[in-house]
């Protein structure tokens, strides 16, 4: 029977440990949740690392035995891999190029090394369990290597990829030292996915350029196989959000938060910390709509979540000081008796606060930088029961090219964040609605599921196209 083997650098499952053992905390992701079906099915698995070091053998065995159990196939990684495999040439390296931040990229020959070391041993992982030709759908930048690695020792192998970041121009592709090498990694699957469109020309463009294989209908002829490569925008789970929404616990919550803040106008921001996010800009622009429309002083504040992060990277540490002083500034300036302009908090929510702060905000200010898709702004719309609020979008996140109902701005122009924001909060309710209902139309028929089944399908399909061309 053929299986499906799917490979992440973190497993769906935390291991934890603890005075009194090692804990099993499963993950409530959105891929997790999207390929649950599949990994759980009979015979497949999901093979990943189960987010912390064990090196004693006895205790491996134990792990491993509580993962299969699961489904699961852990890959034990010691620190020095994570450090240079992982914060090094995934999040030092990969990470700031593909988000168009190539000035703060190490070009380091250690990471790289152990780049390739951890990716082989991903490899060797998945051959234990995979058969010749069964399916494997290998997810994101940790492991760029690994289709190519794979496809070595399974030339019959169904092997699909999906990049959950943004593809970035060949152009910095092109500074990477190790750009032709990843391309080459990348070719190995039968089919490669991106969130959009964009992404995928990108990509196209740096393997005509870099390799020198040119390309038609997303079709790359490579020397010995046809590689289709194609975009599917990521969704959520979408009744999942709607119908903690529409609970009575979440309704109580939000309850309890409106009247902490009565009648104030709640404009909701939401991100990991991450120089991406364009969370100082979004500050800057908060203050400017107070600066320039005084009307809204003590009657908008800005809840500003922010969910620590990599806080071991030099960058995170000073992007980190850099948002507490902004904020520090603007609510000294501001702030009366009775108004904070900036509620703000660094630290994670529980799934159903999140989803009563979804529920009690008037405007969504999604605007990142640069941002492969971005969940947030689609959780937003999930969350909207009634139909009313307004999502700001940044015209960089991949979500923005299907969510057009949003306003949408370019996350660096201050006056259009202004104008938008003062747009958002004044609004009329049927237009509220009327965008709201197509957003959701959208969000709600394309959920993770239906991406999941969009990748799998596709994926036979280009096995089939493969058949047909020999
Ligand atoms: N999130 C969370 N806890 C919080 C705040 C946010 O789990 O306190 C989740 C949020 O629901 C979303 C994810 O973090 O699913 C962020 O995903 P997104 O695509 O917006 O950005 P990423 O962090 O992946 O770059």
């Amino acid at each position: 029977m053929s299986r499906t083997i799917i490979v992440s650098n973190r497993l769906p499952t935390k291991v934890l440990r603890s005075e009194d053992g090692l804990t099993f905390q499963p993950s409530e992701g959105g891929l997790a949740t999207g390929l649950g079906s599949i990994y759980r099915a009979d015979g497949n698995v999901w093979v990943g690392w189960p987010g912390l070091f064990v090196d004693d053998p006895t205790e491996q065995a134990h792990v491993t035995q509580q993962l299969q159990a699961d489904s699961m196939a852990p890959v034990f990684l010691t620190e020095n891999e994570i450090q240079d495999y992982y914060e090094g040439f995934s999040n030092g390296t990969l990470w700031p190029t593909f988000h168009y931040f190539s000035q703060f990229a190490l070009h380091n020959e250690k990471h790289w090394q152990a780049y390739v070391a951890v990716n082989e041993k991903f490899c060797q992982a998945v051959l234990e369990l995979a058969g010749p030709d069964d399916t494997i759908w290998v997810h994101d930048y940790q492991l760029l290597l690994l289709p190519a690695m794979l496809r070595r020792e399974r030339p019959e192998a169904t092997i699909g990829f999906f990049l959950h970041i943004p593809f970035p121009s060949y152009e910095l592709i092109r500074v990477l030292p190790w750009g032709p090498q990843l391309l080459e990694g990348l070719l190995g699957a039968d089919l490669v996915g991106f969130h959009t469109f964009g992404y995928m020309r990108h990509f196209l463009s740096a393997v005509a350029h870099l390799l020198g294989l040119p390309n038609q209908n997303g079709l790359v002829e490579t020397a010995d196989r046809t590689v289709l490569v194609d975009a599917f925008p990521m969704g959520i789970d979408y009744q999942r959000y709607a119908e903690t929404a529409a609970s009575e616990a979440v309704i109580k919550h939000e309850r309890t938060y409106r009247e902490a803040l009565p009648g104030m106008r709640v404009i909701l921001s939401i991100d990991r910390l991450d120089y991406t996010k364009g969370i100082a800009e979004r500050l800057l622009a908060f203050e400017q709509l107070l600066k320039r429309h005084p009307e809204w002083r003590g009657q908008a504040s800005l809840l500003m979540v922010v969910v620590p992060s990599r806080d071991q990277v030099a960058q995170y540490q000073g992007l980190k000081v850099e948002i507490d002083e902004l904020v520090g500034r603007i609510n000294a300036k501001y702030s009366t008796i009775a108004w904070t302009p900036i509620q703000y908090f660094y630290r994670s929510f529980p799934f159903g606060e999140l989803v009563a702060l979804y529920r009690l905000a008037d405007v969504a200010l999604v605007t990142p930088v640069r941002d492969g898709m971005n969940l947030v702004a689609k959780e937003f719309i999930a969350c909207k029961t009634d139909q009313r609020g307004v999502l700001i979008l940044s015209e960089r996140a991949g979500a923005a090219r299907e969510l057009s109902d949003a306003l949408l701005i370019n996350p660096t122009d201050t006056n259009q964040m202004v104008a938008a924001l003062h747009e958002a909060l004044l609004m009329p309710k049927e237009e509220q609605t009327a965008r709201m209902t197509h957003l959701q139309d959208l969000v709600r028929q394309y959920d993770v599921f239906a991406w999941t089944k969009l990748f799998m399908d596709r994926l036979a399909y280009s096995k089939i196209k493969q058949h047909l061309l020999d």
